[in-house]
């Protein structure tokens, strides 16, 4: 998939330039000739990255930058500053607006691609993960943006590797400023650290002794506990092709040494920012995901994810010729539970009938509350006969220990009655299986309760 490049730059012949550079690496290019024309394009979603041009009449890039990054709309668009000037102060500058990257005119070609491919996967991973939280903003989640247009990048946790001491005692105190810093001097290590100490931010010296800087990032990228950790490489300024290598496997940014003080601080915070934010999304569609699939009061799987599921599971069930058992549960008179005790003693009950369920069924069993007081267990490669003296084992485990309720100042007995039956062997419509097992219970409950009725397929 191809990224959509904004070049902003009001000297048409400067636009032109990076059109023909990035059209020959097949992105696809739009362009504008100023901010208002490009905050325009921004606010349409219509491009994934924006190459942003400093010196401009009306609003300049900072202001365009400031703009887009303070816009919960825009918030997430990667913005890359296209600058002439290169003193630190004025890429402080930039980073302080909310800029993601720099690249200095005359703009190298190697360097563009590079920063243009590692912002795409970036903002590639980012969109399918704001994608997804949208689902949690539907059921009132707070908005990510909102957050990390607040969030200042102060407060994080960096390790430092670097095995010079000089240079990092004044790195470790530059950062003391605005974070928590830890530093691991022994490369070999490191990987180990960073993966225990949940840092926000990793900063490798690229410059080590005996040591390949560049090894460490590559296996922090690949570690699960580490692979989302931004990395800052810190090198000596000649190394300019390793730096390149750098951002291939992954590292998020860099400084060159002499490191000055204030772009370090810009830097590390941009990083810590961005960390946050993606994280919180992580988090959001991680939610998300167990709220669509979970029912909240007892733990157990929903109605939702029990049919979808099911019909997975009768398939398999069919195409491999092994048994599939089903059975429904319900709970005995739980109305006058609720009635008697009240409707919180009526939750207790539940949430601690949920306990044993589990306990009684197997992992490969899927066992999910159906409705108000209603189960489904759906067990795999289990036959009528088994599945029986399972559901006779579960009916004995409610009914043969009372239950506590109130905070454990009362304790209520309790049955349920259970309809069990099984797939057809040359397979059927998973409805048609319920509906069996709903019979099965229906004359669980006529004839008495507390029972289990079985109705062969
Ligand atoms: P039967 O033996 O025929 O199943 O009788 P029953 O009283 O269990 O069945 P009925 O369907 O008449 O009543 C079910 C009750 O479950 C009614 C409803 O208020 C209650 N209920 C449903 N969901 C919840 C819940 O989440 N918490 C509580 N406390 N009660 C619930
Ligand atoms: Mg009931
Ligand atoms: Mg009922």
């Amino acid at each position: 998939m191809s990224a959509r490049i904004l070049v902003v730059d009001d000297v048409p012949a400067n636009v032109k330039l990076l059109e023909a550079r990035l059209s020959a690496e097949y992105f696809d290019v739009m362009t504008a000739s100023n901010g208002a024309e490009a905050l325009a394009i921004c606010l349409r979603a219509e491009c994934d990255i924006i190459l942003l041009d400093v010196m401009m009449p009306d609003m300049d890039g900072f202001e365009v930058c400031r703009r887009l990054k303070t816009d919960p709309l825009t918030h997430h668009i990667p913005v890359v500053m296209v600058t002439a000037l290169d003193s630190p102060a004025d890429r402080i500058r930039g980073l302080e607006a909310g800029a993601d990257d720099f690249l200095t005119k005359p703009v190298s070609d190697v360097v563009l691609i590079a920063r243009v491919r590692s912002l795409t996967r970036l903002k590639m991973m980012t969109d399918e993960l704001r994608m997804r939280a949208i689902t949690s903003l539907e059921i009132g989640v707070q908005a990510p943006e909102r957050s990390a247009v607040a969030d200042t990048g102060k407060g994080g946790r960096i390790l430092l590797v670097d095995d010079r001491q000089s240079s990092y005692e004044r790195l470790a105190s530059l950062l003391a400023a605005e974070h928590t810093v830890d530093v691991e001097p022994n490369p070999t290590e490191a990987l180990f650290h960073a993966a225990e100490g949940n840092y926000d931010l990793l900063i490798v010296s690229l410059d080590l002794n005996n040591f390949d800087g560049l090894r460490l990032c590559s296996q922090a990228r690949s570690l699960e506990r580490t692979r989302h950790v931004p990395i800052l490489a810190i090198s000596d300024a000649e190394s300019g092709t390793r730096l390149l290598r750098g951002l291939e496997i992954g590292v998020n940014d860099y400084l060159l040494r002499p490191v000055d003080k204030n772009e370090l601080l810009a830097r590390a915070r941009t990083q810590i920012r961005r960390r946050r934010y993606t994280d919180h999304l992580r988090d959001n569609v991680q939610n998300s995901i167990e709220m669509a699939i979970t029912d909240a009061l007892t733990g157990l799987h929903n109605r939702r994810y029990m049919e979808s599921h099911l019909a997975t599971l009768a398939e398999q069930a069919s195409t491999r010729g092994k048994p599939l058992a089903l059975m429904i549960l319900d709970i005995d008179y739980f109305k006058s539970i609720n009635d008697n005790y009240g409707h919180d003693a009526g939750d207790d009950v539940l949430r601690e009938f949920a306990v044993r369920v589990r306990k009684s069924i197997r992992g490969i069993d899927l066992a999910c509350r159906y409705g108000g007081e209603e189960f489904v267990i759906v067990m795999p490669e289990t036959d009528l006969h088994v599945a029986g003296m399972v559901a006779e084992r579960l009916r004995r485990s409610i009914a043969g220990e009372p239950f506590s309720v109130h905070k454990g100042t009362r304790r209520i007995e309790v049955t349920i009655s259970i309809g069990l039956t099984t797939l057809e062997q040359k397979g059927e419509a998973v409805a048609d299986v319920l509906k069996r097992a709903d019979t099965a219970l229906y004359r669980a409950k006529h004839d008495g309760r507390n029972r289990v009725v079985s109705q062969a397929a």
